[in-house]
């Protein structure tokens, strides 16, 4: 059993579980399924920043991006 990390664009407003903020269109949000019982939260980049769900990456030509994992 394992929880599945999923990076998605809001399309419609999302309220994220960890802080309540809202999430609009085109915000990044992390939703985190629970593969047990398929429930899954949402947390917007900040608190996925927190909690380690969203990780820099540095490219081969140098560019720091940001990725989900
Ligand atoms: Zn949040």
């Amino acid at each position: 059993m394992g929880k599945r990390i999923i990076g998605s664009v809001a399309i419609g407003a999302l309220v994220c579980d960890a802080c309540g903020k809202t999430m609009q269109y085109p915000e990044r949000y992390v939703l985190v399924c629970d593969e047990a019982d398929g429930e899954g939260e949402r947390f917007c980049e900040d608190c996925s920043r927190k909690k380690g769900y969203l990780k820099p990456m540095k490219m081969d030509w140098g560019e720091e991006v940001e990725s989900f994992l």
